[in-house]
């Protein structure tokens, strides 16, 4: 097969270092001199995984450009998918693919990304202003109450694009790593608001953070359609109890099924943790 070809410069002393796709014009990094060392291989498409081991065989596909493959992940969000580099010597094991391996279920996110996610989109205000331009890393760890891992864990997903300063460069993932967090700047981006108005956990604890609703609402009424088996499973994780309508009875929430404008859910406290605080 033809490969990919990528540069970047050897030092990577600083964030501006250069990199790029193809082959580059100049031998030397722009920033700091270094030499520049070229790579052959491939844009690997990997079903997401948190231990971030992506060996050449699990590859779903393969791509010689950066940027059809990025296009291809994001035209499969509900597979989870992102796109890590495959040097050459490696890419003969990912090939030739006779069948795909199985594509799990996105991995779920934690509660403190879910925090992260929810300050900057809320999935259950249909205006403009349930996206939050561009808060500081430090206003996010700060509000939310969560660590710098949360939010790196969102930046690699693609669900959250990290940049240097107001409307500065993308910010690379060692940048959201290790420079100060005021200088990073945070949007949720389109894979992000997709995730966000698709899973069930987050639609339901966003809805409910206003205050109780009935079950019926729950069903009805939200961005994208949530079924009555999912609400089970968030119940089942105590996300949230539920009680019959003008009562403080708790009822099993599998005794109302045919009854969901009976009762209502009122979130736990495990559940007020997937909910941003504001
Ligand atoms: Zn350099």
């Amino acid at each position: 097969m033809r490969f990919a070809t990528r540069y970047r410069c050897s030092s990577r002393a600083f964030v501006s270092c250069t990199r790029g796709e193809g082959t580059p014009r100049r031998r030397k990094c722009s920033t700091c001199g270094a030499a520049l060392l070229i790579e052959q291989g491939a844009h690997g498409i990997y079903v997401w995984r948190g231990d971030g081991r992506y060996p050449a065989r699990d590859a779903v596909q393969l791509f010689t450009s950066a940027t059809v493959a990025d296009q291809f992940a994001s035209d499969h969000l509900a597979d989870g998918y992102v796109v890590r580099w495959i040097s050459s010597e490696d890419v003969p094991a990912a090939l030739p693919r006779s069948e795909k391996p199985p594509v799990s279920k996105a991995h779920q996110l934690s509660a403190d990304s879910w925090r992260v996610i929810g300050h900057l989109y809320d999935p259950s205000l249909i205006n403009p202003g349930s996206r939050r331009r561009d808060p500081s890393m430090q206003v996010i760890c700060k509000t939310q109450d969560v660590t710098r891992d949360a939010v790196v864990d969102v930046v690699e997903r693609g669900l959250v694009r990290a940049r240097l300063g107001l409307g500065g460069d993308d910010a690379p993932l060692e940048a959201v790593r290790r420079l100060p967090d005021s200088a990073i700047r945070l949007r949720i981006t389109k894979a992000g608001m997709y995730h966000a108005s698709h899973d069930p956990t987050h639609l339901v604890m966003c809805a409910l953070r206003r205050g109780e609703l009935s079950l019926f609402t729950l069903l009805r009424g939200l961005a994208n359609p949530v079924g009555f088996g999912e609400l089970c499973e968030l119940a089942d994780r105590r996300l949230f109890d539920t009680y019959l309508l003008g009562t403080d009875a708790e009822i099993p929430i599998r005794q109302v099924r045919d009854l969901s404008s009976f009762a209502y859910a009122r979130q736990t406290a495990v559940g007020r943790a997937y909910a941003a605080n504001r």
